[in-house]
């Protein structure tokens, strides 16, 4: 494991089997959640893996000052400001939207951890990928890195190997893999690095992303050695689109929390557990072949919603 990330005083904390618990009728057995949201200190969660090689790349190239994107309740921002102060390293957030009249508990963390907060426009927040603004924006907010929205790319991805091998130790005769797909990142660095007998199952938390398999595909096969497991994505859990919950999602979560003593969110790993749920239910599957749950951490995005609290 990188240095640094994950810094979980036992490993085996991070594994939580549900065996034997039930949930509105469907019984867990054979599923173990790898709890990422319990590792990492201020930034749990997947993000700190993704953005473990960035902190390696500015560390050895002497950078300070850091730029990266994000939504006002951005787990990436949030994880970038947590990690960006332990490393005394300087950290600009660039935001969508203007400036509200209060921060979200997310922006509010950020700018206490001493991140910039830097507002733009949502249509300049669309051109968040054009080398040119990407070029202008750095240069008059002073950043000498820049790191894409949500840790995206071929160093986030390769940040998630770590993940891949804590899995295959625990997992050696392989396993199907349930994971939250937001830029494909995480999934990418785990098919990656994966052998073939683990089969990912990828639940998009977006509605209407077209690119995303080209997109992974791509990151994959940039990885060195390239692709073993397989990979799949499943788009029939949106729930209503990006950090939407509909009903059935907030029933599951809230009985999730209160009957396993199990924490998620609802914008990426709540649709995981109602992706897993439903195939268990519904039958689909082998019984016998054990399932990981990637907890990708995003707790803190849970102040958001009032249903949660
Ligand atoms: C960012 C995030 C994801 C998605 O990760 P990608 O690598 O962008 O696909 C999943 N879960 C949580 C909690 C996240 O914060």
């Amino acid at each position: 494991m990188g240095a640094g990330v994950c810094s979980t005083p036992r490993g085996s904390e991070l594994w939580q089997s549900l065996t034997g618990q039930v949930l509105e009728g469907v019984a867990l057995d054979n599923v173990t959640v790898l709890r990422l949201d319990r590792c990492g200190g201020l930034a749990p969660g997947n993000k700190q893996f993704k953005l473990a090689p960035h902190l390696a790349l500015i560390a050895a190239a002497g950078h300070r000052r850091v730029l990266s994107f994000g939504g006002a309740w951005s787990n990436h921002l949030h994880a970038l400001a947590a990690v960006g102060q332990a490393a005394a390293l300087e950290t600009v957030g660039v935001i969508r939207g203007e400036r509200p009249q209060r921060l979200s508990p997310t922006l509010a963390d950020a700018a206490q951890w001493g991140m910039q907060l830097h507002f733009v426009s949502r249509s300049d927040y669309r051109r968040r990928q054009q080398p040119g603004f990407v070029a202008t924006l750095s240069r008059e907010l002073g950043a000498d890195h820049v790191i894409p929205e949500g840790g995206a790319g071929p160093l986030g991805a390769a940040g998630c190997r770590p993940l891949a091998e804590m899995i295959a130790a625990r997992f050696p005769q392989g396993a199907r893999v349930v994971v939250g797909v937001g830029t494909g990142t995480t999934l990418a660095g785990l098919a990656a690095a994966l052998p073939a007998t683990f089969h990912i199952d990828g639940i998009v938390a977006l509605r209407g992303e077209g690119g995303l398999e080209a997109t992974i595909a791509a990151l994959v096969a940039a990885q060195v050695p390239a692709a073993h497991a397989r990979w799949r994505l499943h788009r029939d859990f949106h729930c209503g689109g990006f950090a939407r919950a509909d009903a059935r999602l907030r029933e599951l979560m809230l009985r999730c929390d209160r009957e396993l003593g199990l924490a998620l969110e609802p914008v990426y790993t709540g649709k995981a557990l109602l992706a897993l749920h439903s195939w268990l239910a519904a039958g689909v599957g082998s019984v016998r072949q054990p399932v990981v749950l990637v907890h990708t951490g995003g707790l803190q995005g849970r102040r958001g919603y009032p249903w949660l609290n």
